[in-house]
Parts: structure tokens; C-alpha cells; sequence
């Protein structure tokens, strides 16, 4: 499947990529796991990023752009694609279409997921990630703690709390959301290519997801 999901910081976008990964071996491309991962490496992308993801901003179109448009040409986008946090923003949905449109790819769908705010607020403060960039394994210290307190179930690296989880970097992610990306569920409902879905359970959105491609 090749779909795009759309929903605020803690929505599930995240969760509901990987249990689709697992159905039909589609491939999850974040593009903040990507950026995540630069930061780590300490490479130039990772210092170009770093300052606008810590304080809950976007990092630049054409940064975002020049990633995806070599990721979505590597070998393993063939069997489809979630893209989990991409596009962002309206320039970035204009740039999609026409990398897709010169690639000869059409999507499936555009997901959103909607989330109430106090939910996502919720999810978010008590949200863990794995730190090694490879993995970055979710957890949350409510609903799914790992096994042993910090350490991750998969890779046995630290979990940790993201720099840009702190309440005021999470205050400015969902301005960020209202503001820049919000916008794109009109942008796509206009083009009759959304999906919007009540998204409390992500077991509720795989199979809305998959009764809506059959
Ligand atoms: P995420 O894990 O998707 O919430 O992304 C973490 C951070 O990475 C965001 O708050 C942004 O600073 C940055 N980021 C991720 N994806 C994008 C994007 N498509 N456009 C701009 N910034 C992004």
C-alpha cells in the first residue's frame, strides 16, 4: 500500500505504520526518525535540524524534500510506503505530487488521524522512545512500559524521553500542527483522496485503513 498519514504529534501515526508494515511488508519512511537519527550521527543534516525540532518548529522545506526525494527512490519503497509525518506542510504536499507524478506512482490514500487534544497531550507527555536510531521503539510509562524500567524490550538500548517532549516543546509541536499541517486535511479531502478516522484504537484504524483499500 502506499498511503500518506496525516494526525497531530501523538496521534499514532507511528504505531499504526508499523502494524501496517507487518501486513504487507510496505515500508515506514518518518521523516523524524530520519531527522532523529542525523541528530545522533552528529551529521550536517543532523545540525541543520536540530535547533527547530528541539524547539517544536519545522525544519525546512526544501531540507524535508531533498530527504524524501532520494528516499522514496531506494529499492525498498517498491513494495509501497507510510509516510508517517510527511508532508508537513502545503509546500511539501505541492512537492509530493510532482515527485510521485514524475515517478509514476499514485497513492492509495491520505489517512487522517483524529485524535482529541487532551488524548494526544496525554500520549505525549508519558511517550518514551528507544535511543538508538535504528530502532526507536515507542513505549509509554502508562500504557506499555518496557519490561525492565529504561531499557529497550527490542534492542536492550536506554529509552528515553525526547528532547522535544518536554510540555513547552509539546505546546509548540501542536501550535505547529494547527497551524502548518492541519491544513492538509483540506488539501487532500478537496482532491477526495481522504480517509478520516476517529483514531483512539489503532487496531480500529488498520482495519478501517484495510477495509477501505479492498
Ligand atoms: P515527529 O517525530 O514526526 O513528530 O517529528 C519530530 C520533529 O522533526 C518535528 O517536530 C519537526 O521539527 C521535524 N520534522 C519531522 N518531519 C518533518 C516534516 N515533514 N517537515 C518539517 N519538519 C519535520
Amino acid at each position: 500500500m502506499k498511503l500518506i498519514l496525516l494526525g497531530a504529534p501523538g496521534a499514532g501515526k507511528g504505531t499504526v505504520a508499523k502494524l501496517l508494515t507487518a501486513i504487507d511488508g510496505s515500508v515506514q519512511i518518518s521523516t523524524g526518525d530520519i531527522l532523529r537519527g542525523a541528530v545522533k550521527a552528529g551529521t550536517e543534516l543532523g545540525k541543520q535540524a536540530e535547533t527547530a525540532m528541539n524547539s517544536g518548529a519545522l525544519v525546512s522545506d526544501d531540507l524535508i524534500m531533498g530527504i524524501m526525494g532520494e528516499r522514496l527512490k531506494e529499492d525498498d519503497c517498491k513494495s509501497g510506503f507510510l509516510l508517517d509525518g510527511f508532508p508537513r506542510t502545503i509546500p511539501q504536499a505541492d512537492a509530493l505530487k510532482v515527485l510521485l507524478t514524475d515517478m509514476g506512482i499514485s497513492l492509495d490514500m491520505v489517512v487522517n488521524l483524529n485524535v482529541p487534544r487532551d488524548v494526544v497531550m496525554d500520549r505525549l507527555t508519558t511517550r518514551r522512545t528507544c535511543n538508538n536510531s535504528s530502532c526507536q521503539e515507542i513505549y509509554n510509562v502508562k500504557s506499555n512500559p518496557p519490561k525492565q524500567e529504561g531499557i529497550c524490550d527490542k534492542c536492550g538500548s536506554p529509552v528515553i524521553q525526547r528532547d522535544d517532549e518536554t510540555e513547552e516543546a509539546i505546546a509548540k509541536r501542536l501550535e505547529t500542527f494547527t497551524e502548518q499541517t492541519a491544513p492538509l486535511v483540506d488539501y487532500y479531502g478537496k482532491e477526495g483522496s481522504l480517509v478520516d478516522i476517529q483514531a483512539t484504537s489503532s487496531d480500529v484504524v488498520v482495519q478501517t485503513i484495510q477495509s477501505n483499500l479492498s
